[in-house]
C-alpha cells in the first residue's frame, strides 16, 4: 500500500488560497501608496483649512469688538470743547486717530483747517477731506455670496429657521463656493450690474498648480459717503489712500452730526495679530497676509519665503479686502516625504508579507510532505516486519517439519537443518530486539545497564558467536584490534552497556551481508586514538550514493529500492545503532570505502579506570 505524497496538489491549492490573494492584496496596496500622496495633501489641506477659517472668524469678530469699542467710547458733543473730547477718547482706545466732525451736511468741522493743524491732522485732510465732504465715491466691498444669496439660495428653498443671518450666511456661501459654474455665473452679473470684481493677492497652492491668483469673493460699488452712513448709525468704511489700506470709523451724533477717526493701522495689526493662536508649528505657519502679500506677522526662516503663495488661504472680511488668513508648509516638502515615507514603509510591509507567505508556506509544504513520507515508511515498515517476521518462522518451521519426519537421511544434513534453524531464530530475535528496542526509545523508556566493559572483548566475543553463521553464507568476517601501542594490553575500557553496544554492531554486521553483494569479505577494526575508540565495520558492497549518505541514519528510511526490494530490513537498523551510539556519548558516521563498500564508524568516548 502506497501512501501518495501530496506535495503537488498541495503545492496549486497553497497557490490559490494563500499565494494568489497574497499577489491581489500587494497590487492594492501598490496601488494605494501611489495614491497616498495626493490623500496626505487633501488630508493637510482639509485641517489647515479648518485652521485658517477658524482664524478668519476671529478676525472678524475682532472687526465688530472694535467697531462697539469706539462707538462706546466715542464723545456725545466732540465740539464743546474738542481738544478735551478728543484726547478723552484717545485715553478710552488707542485705536483713536485722526478723529473728525461732520455737519449734516459733510462740511468738515474738525479738524479746522485755520492755520494751526499738526502734521497728522493735515496729512488727514490731504487724503481723505475729498471723501468726507461728499465729493468723491469710494469702493466699498461686501461679500459676492451675501450680495446675491437671493440667487443662490431662492426663498422658497429655504425653511423658516434658515432664513435668519448667520445660518443663511453661510448657506449662501458654501453654494457659491460649490461649483466654478455658479460662481462665473454670478461674476458676470455683478459685472454687468456695474459691480468690480477684483483679483486676491495670494494664489494657493493646495488649490492647484495654477500660479494666478484666483478672483476675490469681495466685489466693490462706488459710493459716496452719503450713501455708505444713509441706513445706520455706525460703522468702519476701508480706503485706501497712499496706496495703504486703513479703516475709517464713523458714528451719527444725536444732533445730527458725525464723528469717526481713523483705525490705528499699528493698533488694529496688533490686535490681529495677538487673535492667531499659533503662528508657527512642525506642520505650518498660520498668518495674517496684507494687501501687498506681507505677513503681519512671520517666523524669522533661514530661506526667504514666498508669502504669495500660500498652501491655503481664506480672504478675512469686506472690511479689510485682500487682507487674508493664510497657512504655508513649514517644510514644503513635507508632503511627498510624508508619502515617500509611508509608501516605504507599506512596501517594507509588502516585502516582509510575502517572504513570511513563502516561508511560511514552504515550512508548511515541507512539514505535510515529511509527515506524509514518514506515513509511507511506517506504511512499508508494517509490510517489511510481518514480511521478516514471516520468513525465518516459515523456514524454521519447514526444517523442524523435515527433522519431524526423520528422513533427513544423514547426520550431516540433520546438522545443518539445526543450525539454519538456530541463525533463523537469531535473525527473528535480531529483528524483535530491534523492533523492541525502538518502540521503547520512542517512549523514552530505554535503559541502560552502564557498566565498565571492554569493547574489544564485546566485539571479538560476538564476531566468534557469529563467525560460524557468517561462513555458511559464504562470508569471511576479521576483525583487528590494534588497542595501544603495547602489545600485552589490547583492552579497550568504556562505560556502557554491553548488550546494547553488542546490538549496534550486530546491525552494522547483519547490513553489511545484506549489503554486501558478490564480494562477500567483511572486515571490522578496532583502534583507539587519545580518548576515543574507533571501530569501523568495513564492506566491499555498493556503498551508498552522497545523497542518501545521512538520510539512512533516518528511522524507516530504506535506501534505494530497487536495491531494498530484494533485501529485507525495517528502515531501523541504523536509527537504532546511532541512538544506542549516542546514548554512551558517541557518534555513528557513514563512509564510503576506498575501492568499493562502505565503512560505518562507531566512534565511542574511551572510560578513564586507573
Ligand atoms: P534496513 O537495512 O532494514 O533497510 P537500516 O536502517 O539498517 O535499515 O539501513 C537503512 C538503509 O541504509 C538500507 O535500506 C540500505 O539502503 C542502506 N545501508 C545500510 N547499510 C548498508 C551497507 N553496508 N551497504 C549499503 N547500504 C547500506
Amino acid at each position: 500500500m502506497r501512501v501518495p505524497i501530496p506535495g503537488k496538489r498541495l503545492g496549486w491549492l497553497f497557490a490559490l488560497v494563500v499565494l494568489v490573494p497574497g499577489i491581489l492584496l500587494a497590487a492594492i496596496a501598490v496601488r494605494s501608496i501611489n495614491r497616498e500622496e495626493a490623500y496626505i495633501e487633501k488630508q493637510l489641506e482639509a485641517t489647515l483649512l479648518a485652521e485658517v477659517t477658524y482664524l478668519v472668524s476671529l478676525v472678524q469678530t475682532e472687526l465688530g469688538r472694535i467697531e462697539s469699542e469706539l462707538a462706546d467710547s466715542a464723545p456725545i458733543d466732540p465740539l464743546a470743547d474738542p481738544h478735551q473730547a478728543f484726547s478723552g477718547w484717545r485715553g478710552a482706545s488707542d485705536l483713536v486717530t485722526s478723529p473728525f466732525v461732520l455737519s449734516p451736511l459733510f462740511e468738515i468741522l474738525w479738524p479746522r483747517g485755520n492755520g494751526n493743524l499738526d502734521a497728522e491732522q493735515q496729512s488727514f485732510l490731504r487724503s481723505n477731506s475729498e471723501f468726507l465732504s461728499n465729493r468723491v465715491e469710494v469702493p466699498v466691498f461686501e461679500d459676492i455670496a451675501l450680495a446675491y444669496k437671493d440667487e443662490l439660495l431662492p426663498a422658497e428653498q429655504l425653511e423658516e429657521k434658515e432664513k435668519t443671518g448667520a445660518v443663511e450666511k453661510q448657506l449662501a456661501r458654501s453654494q457659491f463656493e460649490m461649483s466654478e459654474e455658479i460662481q462665473e455665473k454670478i461674476y458676470d452679473q455683478a459685472m454687468q450690474e456695474g459691480l468690480k470684481a477684483q483679483s486676491r493677492v495670494l494664489a494657493p497652492s493646495a488649490a492647484g498648480a495654477d500660479q494666478q491668483p484666483p478672483p476675490s469673493m469681495f466685489i466693490s460699488r462706488d459710493l459716496r459717503l452719503v450713501e455708505i452712513t444713509k441706513d445706520r448709525d455706525q460703522g468702519l468704511v476701508s480706503r485706501i489712500t497712499d496706496n495703504r489700506l486703513s479703516l475709517l470709523f464713523w458714528k451719527k451724533l444725536g444732533n445730527g452730526q458725525l464723528v469717526g477717526c481713523v483705525v490705528s493701522d499699528t493698533e488694529l495689526r496688533d490686535r490681529l495679530v495677538g487673535l492667531i493662536p499659533d503662528v508657527y508649528s512642525a506642520v505650518r505657519i498660520l498668518t495674517l497676509v496684507d494687501e501687498h502679500g506681507r505677513p503681519l506677522m512671520a517666523p524669522e526662516e533661514s530661506e526667504p519665503r514666498d508669502y504669495r503663495r500660500p498652501f491655503v488661504a481664506r480672504e478675512c472680511s469686506a472690511l479689510l479686502p485682500l487682507w487674508e488668513a493664510a497657512a504655508y508648509l513649514s517644510d514644503p516638502g513635507i508632503v511627498s516625504s510624508q508619502a515617500r515615507r509611508i509608501g516605504r514603509i507599506l512596501w517594507v510591509l509588502i516585502c516582509l508579507l510575502f517572504v513570511s507567505i513563502v516561508v511560511g508556506g514552504t515550512l508548511v509544504l515541507r512539514a505535510v510532505r515529511a509527515e506524509s513520507l514518514s506515513a509511507r515508511q511506517k506504511t512499508s515498515f508494517v509490510a517489511n516486519v510481518s514480511h521478516e517476521l514471516k520468513t525465518p518462522l516459515t523456514s524454521i518451521r519447514m526444517f523442524a517439519e523435515m527433522l519431524k519426519t526423520g528422513k533427513q537421511g544423514s547426520e550431516g544434513k540433520r546438522q545443518k537443518y539445526l543450525s539454519l534453524m538456530v541463525s533463523e531464530s537469531e535473525r527473528l530475535t535480531r529483528l524483535i530486539n530491534n523492533v523492541l528496542d525502538f518502540s521503547n526509545m520512542e517512549k523514552g523508556r530505554k535503559q541502560y545497564s552502564m557498566e565498565a566493559v571492554d569493547l574489544a572483548d564485546v566485539c571479538r566475543e560476538l564476531i566468534e558467536n557469529q563467525r560460524p553463521r557468517f561462513q555458511q553464507n559464504g562470508f569471511q568476517l576479521e576483525l583487528s584490534v590494534a588497542a595501544r601501542g603495547d602489545a600485552d594490553d589490547e583492552r579497550v575500557w568504556i562505560q556502557g552497556d554491553a548488550e546494547s553496544l553488542k546490538q549496534s554492531l550486530l546491525n552494522l554486521l547483519s547490513n553489511a551481508e545484506k549489503y554486501s553483494g558478490d564480494r562477500k569479505m567483511i572486515e571490522v577494526a578496532m583502534r583507539r586514538e587519545g580518548s576515543w575508540v574507533y571501530l569501523d565495520v568495513m564492506d566491499r558492497g555498493k556503498g551508498i550514493p552522497s545523497d542518501r549518505a545521512e538520510r539512512i541514519f533516518d528511522e524507516f528510511y530504506r535506501g534505494d529500492d530497487s536495491l531494498t526490494a530484494k533485501v529485507r530490513g525495517s528502515g531501523l537498523g541504523l536509527s537504532i545503532t546511532r541512538r544506542i551510539v549516542r546514548d554512551h556519548g558517541g557518534e555513528v558516521l557513514y563512509m564510503p570505502r576506498e575501492g568499493g563498500g562502505s565503512i560505518f564508524r562507531i566512534q565511542l568516548p574511551v572510560a578513564d579506570i586507573s
